[in-house]
């Protein structure tokens, strides 16, 4: 593309902002729509773990885990919930995704997701360096907390997927678990520490931050919301919006769980549901953490924030409609007190947000057709870690026509 032409990116999420920073950055003139304000709270990069993983590279589907999964739906202490009435339309989606339970299709979803976030941390920095967003970063440890050895082993299969990506952890055990982390409940006994991960201190300020960058830079920001997108010959001329028509010669769709109904529009049709997760922050918390925890007992993460430290999971199928669930926010409360019972704080925040699903959990990022759309969406629970890798990719698809990255496995037709 020509640096004269203008490129429209909708969705202001951390997906979308990375991406206009680096197709501004390319030279060329980028608008990004949003309904809301960059970072605000119906957004899911504004209440997410807050986790950069470089070694996030292992799907909720594994091996196994469609004969496990009824008994962890019934099990009231597995955070796994589903809204019932929503199953009928959740079926067609859910056979898919669950068709790729098995440990081929696991390593395969596994090399694709190490494209995106392998160098995640090293991509944070770049997109910020310079800027006011830098102070939102931090770099940490990652560690995945056992109950025991025997935990700990029975995940050796996702522990073989990190390693071929080059994720190989230290393990710490029994006192040694305390003198790492003096705040950790007894009943974790063992730890395996990722090194040089990282954290954003509050994910919905970062984002808002680095629309700030985009504007600085010279970018403009439209609060509005998309309905429909102006074809000519089958190629974009603008896309229309509740306040009119704002004229493109390309654009990105970057709405996260958002992005059916317009991708459809384009010809693509992709198998995409909304895992429902939810994250609790204890303000003024009485502990502070030394990194950042994954809980395996409780499949949550804990994150020393700004506002907290804020502890977020939890898989919930319902859709985009029903409101938040008392259910998960109960459970998610009880492990954390049964996780780290010396906690005190003054207050509690509560928030529900919607990860971006596709069947196979391997985010949609290339041309949807030949309309001069890009899709960028459909990141699960790694898009805050992959948002500015995969904004770097599509820059390159657009301004240089290609990239020297194998992006078949995100390739939108794939579904077809
Ligand atoms: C509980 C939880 C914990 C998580 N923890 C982590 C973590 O620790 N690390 C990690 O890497 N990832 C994590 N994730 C996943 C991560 O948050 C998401 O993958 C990521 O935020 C998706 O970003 P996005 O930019 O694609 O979507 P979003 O942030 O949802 O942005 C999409 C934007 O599109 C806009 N939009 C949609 N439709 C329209 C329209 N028609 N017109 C105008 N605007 C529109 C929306 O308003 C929204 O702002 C977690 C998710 C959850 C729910």
């Amino acid at each position: 593309m020509n640096t004269d032409q203008t490129i429209v990116v909708i969705g202001a999420g951390i997906v979308g902002i990375s991406t206009a920073i680096w197709l501004q950055r390319s030279g060329c003139k980028v608008i990004v729509v949003d309904r809301g304000k960059p970072g605000h709270d119906k957004g899911t990069s504004y209440g997410n773990g807050g986790i950069i993983v470089p070694s996030g590279v292992a799907p909720v589907t594994g091996p196994g885990m469609i004969t496990k999964s009824p008994k962890m739906l019934l099990d009231p202490n597995f955070p796994l919930f589903l809204r019932w009435p929503y199953l009928p339309k959740l079926l067609p989606w859910l056979v898919k995704y669950l068709s790729n339970a098995n440990a081929t299709d696991t390593r395969r979803i596994s090399k694709g997701l190490s494209v995106i976030v392998g160098d995640a941390v090293d991509q944070h920095k770049s997109l910020a360096r310079g800027t006011p967003a830098e102070k939102w970063l931090a770099d940490s440890d990652y560690c995945f907390a056992y109950a025991d050895r025997a935990a700990f082993e029975a995940d050796e299969f996702v522990f073989g997927l990190r390693r071929d990506a080059g994720q190989v952890p230290e393990v710490i055990e029994g006192d040694a678990v305390r003198e790492y982390e003096p705040e950790m409940g007894a009943s974790v006994t063992l730890l395996a520490v990722m090194k040089d991960h990282g954290y954003v201190r509050s994910p919905g300020k970062y984002v808002a931050a680095l629309a700030e960058v985009f504007q600085s830079e010279g970018g403009e920001i439209r609060q509005v919301e998309v309905r429909d997108v102006d074809l000519s010959d089958g190629h974009i001329t603008g896309i229309v919006t509740d306040q009119g028509r704002i004229a493109c010669d390309a654009a990105v769709l970057a709405t996260g769980v958002w992005s059916k109904p317009l991708a459809k529009k384009l010809g693509v049709n992709v198998p995409l549901e909304s895992e429902r997760g939810y994250h609790i922050v204890f303000k003024d918390p009485s502990m502070n953490l030394r990194s950042t925890y994954m809980m395996t007992g409780g499949k949550f993460v804990v994150t020393p924030m700004e506002a907290g430290i804020r502890c977020a999971g939890v898989v919930e199928f319902g859709g985009l409609d029903a409101p938040a669930s008392e259910g998960p926010l109960k459970l998610l409360r009880r492990q954390v007190a049964q996780y780290f019972p010396q906690l005190e704080y003054s207050g509690t925040e509560e928030w529900m947000g919607h990860r971006p699903a596709t069947s196979d959990s391997l985010p949609v990022i290339g041309e949807l057709g030949q309309t001069g759309v890009f899709a960028g969406f459909g990141h699960h629970h790694i898009g805050l870690t992959g948002g500015p890798k995969t904004g770097r990719l599509i820059a390159d698809l657009i301004m240089q026509g290609g990239s020297n990255i194998d992006l078949s496995p995100f390739d939108p037709k794939r579904f077809n």
